[in-house]
């Protein structure tokens, strides 16, 4: 049966794009729309994101996100992948190729999670406009990434078959954004993940953590033949980033190929369910949540709404 907050939960806009298209602002209203917004408040604070172009499975991967989350707060997560069905009722996605999500998008609802050590924190799930879609200004997609990727501890960048030299040059601006956010306590940014979606080539490397850690040693090599400005945004993401990894999908099968297909995960091909659900997991079980850092000092929830509004502040001048 589906708890009240299930069903009364919903993606609320963290940031809005103006009347006249030229910028965006912070939703005055947030705090208003946050559930349990005491309780977030006094909480350590974990914030998981997805970013990347339109229509490349985002919404679809938050919604197993949503499930697992909602699985471990019911205590039980066996199974949890046919769990009941929040794809429904989660972040709106579909087939098709208009884009439906604007801004950055946050999970009403905070998951309260026991780490292993008792702490208790509230991860939050994002979804982000289509950055770096043919529709959106290099401008727009540098503030919800940057924004995105400073609010998060971890942004999961996700990309269609491989890791192009234009999906690294997307994160120029951002990278150079992130040398001035940086403090001299430590790195600006905490955890970056870059998900390939239907990678083809499992021979040269593995589905998974490990074979896209080897594909991703390949793609930051900078000691390869490349031009030096190349060579100086692969430090940059090193030096920024506390962390980068990488996770090979395999395709989810023809299912995703139907308009009907509304995320049925009897549908979608094995291999995909169980690496999707090993990814989810290495993110979100409560002995990999990363909370939220400024500065070498986790964040409570209440310390995120200021910095919230003190970071957009600094894009917005
Ligand atoms: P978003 O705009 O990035 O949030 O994309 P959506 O989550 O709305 O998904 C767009 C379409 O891609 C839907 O039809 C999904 O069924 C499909 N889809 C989801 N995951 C994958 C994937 O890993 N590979 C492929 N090829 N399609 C996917």
């Amino acid at each position: 049966m589906a708890s009240p907050t299930e069903t009364t939960a919903t993606a609320i806009q963290l940031i809005i794009p103006d009347e006249k298209n030229t910028g965006f602002s912070l939703n005055p209203k947030i705090s208003a729309q946050v559930k349990d917004l005491d309780r977030m408040l006094k909480a350590k604070i974990a914030i998981i994101c997805v970013a990347g172009a339109f229509r490349k499975g985002k919404s679809f991967l938050l919604n197993f996100f949503l499930r697992y989350l909602t699985a471990l707060v019911s205590g039980n997560t066996e199974d949890w992948i046919n769990s009941d069905d929040h794809h429904r009722s989660g972040f709106h996605w579909k087939s098709g190729s208009k884009r439906d999500t604007t801004g950055i998008l946050l999970w009403s609802q905070p998951f309260f999670i026991r780490k292993p050590d008792g702490q208790e924190v509230a991860v939050l799930l994002m979804d982000t406009q289509g950055t770096f879609d043919h529709q959106t200004t290099q401008q727009d997609c540098t503030t919800i990434f940057a924004f995105s990727t400073l609010l998060s501890s971890v942004q999961i960048f996700n990309l269609s078959q491989n890791i192009s030299e234009a999906d690294l040059q997307n994160l120029r601006l951002f990278v150079e954004f992130a040398a001035l956010a940086k403090s001299s306590e430590g790195k600006a940014l905490q955890h970056l993940w870059f998900l390939i979606r239907d990678w083809q080539f499992p021979d040269e490397h593995q589905y998974g953590e490990e074979g896209g850690s080897e594909y991703l040693s390949t793609v930051l090599d900078c000691s390869a033949d490349r031009p030096q400005e190349n060579k100086e945004l692969r430090e940059g993401i090193k030096k920024h980033f506390e962390k980068a990894s990488c996770y090979l999908l395999p395709h989810p099968g023809k299912a995703v190929r139907d308009s009907k297909f509304t995320g049925d995960v009897q549908r979608l091909e094995t291999e995909f369910v169980e690496e999707i659900e090993s990814f989810v997991e290495k993110i979100a079980a409560p002995e990999n949540i990363t909370v939220k850092k400024v500065n070498g000092n986790e964040l409570s929830g209440s310390e995120l709404i200021d910095f919230m509004e003190v970071y957009f502040e600094a894009f917005s001048s």
